[in-house]
């Protein structure tokens, strides 16, 4: 074959798979119960996706000639997960991994932690088509016990160079408080975060860790405190400084059945609960406090989010999430925690949390109503990330 030939033959097979990948981001979806997200709920509606977005979300049905159409015989469609706080990164088992997320719901996850080049290099795949997976939004970390205040900010420019946007993995001490090193460090990187554009995190745990990384100007928290109880004016303090926090109110809740079919209590780790948590009051009582935490911030009007702050399987961490969080917020409450409320801790509310037109058409579509029972949201049937279905179970 001559190499003319050659060449108009690639371009040609280019050309097809470019054209197939757009078409992908084409997608209608009709007969579907919409929970919008903002407050709306649709009880027979039809999406229309073009170049991946939310072209329209009506009532109604719909089809448009040319484009794919899914009849969703009546299942109910509602923006993609976030986890705001999930533990994910680059690996031998990062295909399966982001599979199980996708199969789980989630269209994007802010990672946790971990190294920040292999959350780097897992977007990358991801991004690139190498493996389907969330939208990946990778972190980095910077130390704070162990720091100088000068290296501290050296280590944020760095890594704001590298094109992380959010910093965190970062724990203050619970009790008796943070220490003065702690602080000065985590004034220095927040003072250092807003000149080159990037966002702190921290895991402030006890109500006083809470109010001095407030105190520090820091704006995500990604706990709510399982350490003391939370007064109701700190948290009208913590509203007013513009905070978001994250949920991750399973950390103190026991989970079942997930690392062995023993009926032993155990937490996130595979070790027994209560003595494997993490810088408790201890007996258990974690879980109480993080309950009532959550909503002493909740009504308290601060942004309240949803994070998990896992790393085991995600639809277990899913159900083991809504079930704590169930206690305490109703499913309006729920719908609006996931979606609104942690699109704005990402920082992506213009682009992703409802299913409104001009968005990212990240959706999840489940067999059941989500509104009859948070249980519902478990029963995934398609993942759409970008118009593209990424995980079918129908
Ligand atoms: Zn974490």
């Amino acid at each position: 074959m001559s190499r003319v030939v050659t060449l108009a033959l690639v371009l040609f097979v280019w050309g097809l798979a470019h054209v197939q990948n757009l078409a992908g981001q084409d997608l209608v979806l009709t007969n579907a119960r919409i929970i919008v997200g903002n407050g709306t709920v649709i009880d027979r509606g039809a999406i229309i996706i073009r170049n991946g977005r939310l072209a329209s979300v009506a009532p109604g049905t719909a089809s448009v000639p040319g484009i794919q159409t899914i009849d969703a015989y009546g299942m109910t469609a509602m923006p993609g997960f976030i986890d705001g706080h999930r533990h994910v990164n680059t690996g031998p088992n990062e295909k399966q991994q982001m599979q199980e997320l996708l199969d789980a719901g989630y269209t994007t996850v802010l990672s946790g932690g971990g190294p920040a080049e292999g959350n780097l290099t897992l977007k990358d795949h991801i991004d690139k088509g190498l493996i389907k997976g969330p939208r990946i939004i990778p972190s980095g970390r910077v130390d704070l016990a162990e720091n100088a205040p000068e290296k501290a900010r050296a280590e944020v420019r760095a890594l704001a160079k590298q094109g992380i946007k959010f910093i965190g993995e970062m724990a203050l001490t619970p009790k008796p408080g943070p220490t003065a090193k702690e602080l000065e460090n985590l004034r220095a990187i927040v003072d250092e975060s807003k000149k080159v554009g990037v966002w702190i995190q921290i895991h402030a745990v006890s109500p006083q860790a809470m109010m001095a990384a407030v105190d520090a100007g820091v704006i995500k928290l990604v706990h709510t405190p399982h350490f003391g109880w939370l007064a109701q004016e700190d948290a009208q303090r913590v509203t007013a400084a513009g905070v978001k926090q994250l949920s991750t109110i399973g950390f103190g809740v026991p989970v079942f059945g997930v690392f062995a079919n023993d009926n032993k209590p155990r937490f996130r780790d595979g070790k027994p609960w209560p003595d494997a948590i993490i810088d408790g009051e201890g007996r258990g009582r974690e879980a109480g406090y993080k309950a009532v935490n959550a909503r002493t911030s909740w009504d308290a009007g601060v942004i309240y989010g949803y994070g998990t702050d896992t790393n085991y399987n995600p639809k277990a961490g899913l159900a083991h999430e809504l079930k704590s969080l169930n206690l305490m917020f109703s499913i309006e409450d729920i719908i609006k925690l996931m979606g609104p409320n942690t699109a704005s801790y990402i920082e992506m509310s213009d682009q992703l949390g409802t299913l409104e037109p001009g968005k990212l058409a990240d959706i999840v579509v489940f067999d059941g109503n989500p509104l009859e029972g948070y249980w519902n949201m478990l029963r995934t049937k398609l993942t759409i990330k970008g118009g593209v279905i990424l995980s079918d179970q129908r």
